[in-house]
């Protein structure tokens, strides 16, 4: 933390939480325009630790929702990681193209400090690497950071090896076998984490389809990886063994469900279900779904260790080889109850959190 740097006058308020959340905290500065929230879902297994998102809310409303629903995602996520970590998330009310500036995160850091560690925010959309690092010159209680001892960068090539070891998972437990060799996977989203998945596919014997908006990323896979490319709108159509959504929330909606010819859906993306009634109707398909916060796990873990400053690998290793147990586990317990897995996954972290 650099102590020259002089913190702003910050406005800082406690608001209520939403019943069953710790904490809600809002902060206002004049001098850089800067208005964050602060949600703490829970602490019951140490400081919690979350993104922060930038997007230009219409309404505190909307913006309070989306921190909590976000927050709590994040208790789920990182007990599912089994770290020693509690669930939180941040916002910044504001357009990051228009109105993010080096003050304005500096001043969400003094905000950041001012919890006194109860929260470690890392950079989610519309906040970067470099957005960090003016937020680290009024903090200690940040991760994600390019630059330190225990930095940990981008944390999608490690979301992607713990995508790619819960994928073999679910294929040995559905189909007996993890070997990739013959097996077709349709990737949907060759961003950061879905380019690095289809790299280990490939490696492993895996042939690919593959679908992006950006002409680049498609070509690339196609070049480098011999994927069949798609049209974004026909991805969901494709005859293959696994369907991985690694671009955007809410693509499982009853509509893509019923389009899918895959036997497993197991990819990265945040929040994959468009809600609680298509992961029964994936399970009525007969589908396999590997609960998303198990499967994207990796890119906590990453983080953890900058917060935990964890420097051993085989923390890393242990961590990531531990979502894909934990999601045998869901899976032998959705079995036995004939419940669908994200609902047995739910269940299961609440027992870790109890
Ligand atoms: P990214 O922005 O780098 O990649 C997303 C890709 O999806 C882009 O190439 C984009 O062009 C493509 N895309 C957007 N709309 C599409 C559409 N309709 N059809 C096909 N492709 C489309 O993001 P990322 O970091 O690779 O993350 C991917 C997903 O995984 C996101 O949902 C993210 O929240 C989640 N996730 C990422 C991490 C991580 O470590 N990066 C960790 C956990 C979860």
């Amino acid at each position: 933390m650099n102590q020259a740097v002089t913190k702003p006058t910050l406005s800082i308020r406690d608001l209520k939480p939403r019943e069953g959340y710790a904490r809600l905290i809002e902060a206002k500065d004049e001098k850089t325009g800067l208005h964050a929230l602060v949600s703490i879902h829970s602490l019951s297994r140490g400081p919690a630790a979350g993104g922060c998102r930038m997007f230009n809310y219409g309404r505190i409303e909307d913006a309070i929702y989306d921190v909590e629903r976000l927050s709590r995602g994040m208790t789920y996520k990182n007990a599912a990681a089994e770290l020693p970590l509690g669930g939180g998330k941040s916002v910044i009310i504001g357009d990051p193209k228009t109105q993010k500036t080096p003050e304005l995160m500096r001043a969400f850091g003094a905000f950041i400090d001012h919890l006194a560690g109860d929260y470690y925010t890392a950079e989610d959309v519309g906040v970067s690497p470099q957005d960090m690092a003016n937020v680290a010159e009024t903090t200690r209680f940040v991760a994600g950071l390019d630059g330190g001892e225990f930095a940990s960068g981008d944390p999608s090539p490690v979301t992607a090896r713990g995508v790619f070891l819960c994928l073999k998972q679910t294929l040995k437990h559905g189909l007996g076998t993890e070997d990739l060799t013959g097996k077709t996977i349709a990737i949907q989203g060759l961003g950061h984490v879905g380019m690095s998945l289809a790299g280990m596919l490939h490696e492993a014997g895996a042939s690919l389809i593959v679908s992006d908006i950006n002409e680049e990323a498609v070509l690339t896979a196609k070049a480098e990886f011999g994927a069949k490319v798609v049209s974004p709108d026909e991805i969901l159509y494709q005859d293959a063994d696994v369907f991985a959504p690694c671009a955007m929330g809410g693509v499982l909606t009853a509509e893509a469900i019923e389009a899918l010819k895959v036997r497993f859906v197991v990819g990265a993306a945040n929040n994959q279900l468009a809600d609680d009634s298509c992961g029964q109707r994936l399970q009525d398909k007969g589908i396999l779904y590997a609960p998303d916060y198990i499967v994207n796990g990796g890119g906590i873990v990453n983080v953890a260790m900058e917060i935990l400053k964890i420097s051993d690998p085989t923390y890393r290793e242990s961590r990531i080889s531990g979502l894909a147990t934990t999601l045998e586990q869901v899976f032998v317990r959705a079995e036995e109850t004939g419940e669908p897995p994200h609902l047995v996954a739910d269940r299961l972290i609440e027992r870790r959190l109890a």
